[in-house]
């Protein structure tokens, strides 16, 4: 029995046109579990709008894969948080390693999208994560504690602990390359140790942390029966129907 819903969010990317999202629906539905963990897609902002509708009759939650911060003005190639909202979203993920990498986001913008995304009444999930080199040089700790710490900056308790933190080791995404259950349980544990040195013990114990970096169908439950991962963010084995729902049921 798990103390926190577990949440188990598919990353499609910069995959899936609309044609391919709908086979994709067709071929999960009537298959997610009705309850004991949220099944979460993140799909390309082109995609939403199938999966909005999809999940009104399906337990299914939807996830931007990004959001700006402001809710509407003169931001081209933007999507607004207010938006989103509107059509039904339920969370954002904010600050993926390849946003950070490839679109210079930093730390400071993560903070000012978590505002706007729970200002918008959706849910954070804020990634954070090291390279192997900082890893090799006994970095990560204080790494991915300072990218909470930063992600964090001004929310209160109530809004910390209803959030979601995905821990992803950069050098396992994509790579085939996944940390080992127990490095990523010492990972998170040391976020939530952070998240409860910067709130408090209650809103530690109810934030969930997700674990991130090729979790595939034969890893998840192995990952998952560690104390401080409450949920797993997947990129790869999300585009195939039948390995999101094995990794969706993984308690079966
Ligand atoms: C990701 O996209 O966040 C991810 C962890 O990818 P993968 O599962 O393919 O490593």
């Amino acid at each position: 029995m798990f103390m926190r819903t577990p949440i188990i969010a598919g990353n499609w990317k910069m995959n899936k046109n609309p044609e391919q999202t709908q086979a994709f629906l067709e071929a999960i539905k009537g298959k997610l579990p009705e309850s004991g963990v949220e099944a979460v897609i993140a799909a390309p902002a082109v995609d939403l709008n199938a999966l909005t509708w999809f999940s009104k009759d399906e337990p299914l939650k939807t996830a931007a894969q990004n959001s700006y911060w402001e809710d509407e003005g003169a931001f081209t190639g933007e999507t607004s948080p207010k938006v989103l909202s509107e059509m039904g979203i339920d969370y954002v993920v904010i600050g993926h390693s390849e946003r950070r990498e490839y679109f210079h986001e930093t730390d400071e913008d993560v903070n000012k999208k978590a505002h706007a995304i729970i200002k918008n009444r959706m849910t954070p999930i804020i990634c954070c994560g090291e390279t192997l080199e900082q890893r090799e040089a006994g970095d990560t700790n204080s790494w991915v504690a300072g990218q909470v710490e930063a992600a964090l900056k001004g929310l209160t308790d109530e809004e910390v602990g209803n959030l979601v933190i995905a821990y992803e080791p950069i050098w396992a995404i994509g790579t085939g390359k996944t940390a080992s259950a127990d490095q990523a349980q010492e990972v998170c544990g040391h976020i939530r140790e952070t998240v409860k040195k910067l709130y408090n013990e209650g809103t530690a114990e109810k934030v969930r942390i997700q674990y991130g970096g090729s979790v595939k169908p034969a890893n998840v439950k192995e990952l998952m029966a560690k104390k401080d991962i409450d949920g797993g963010l997947v990129g790869g084995a999300s585009l195939d129907p039948e390995d999101f729902l094995a990794l969706v049921n993984f308690q079966n």
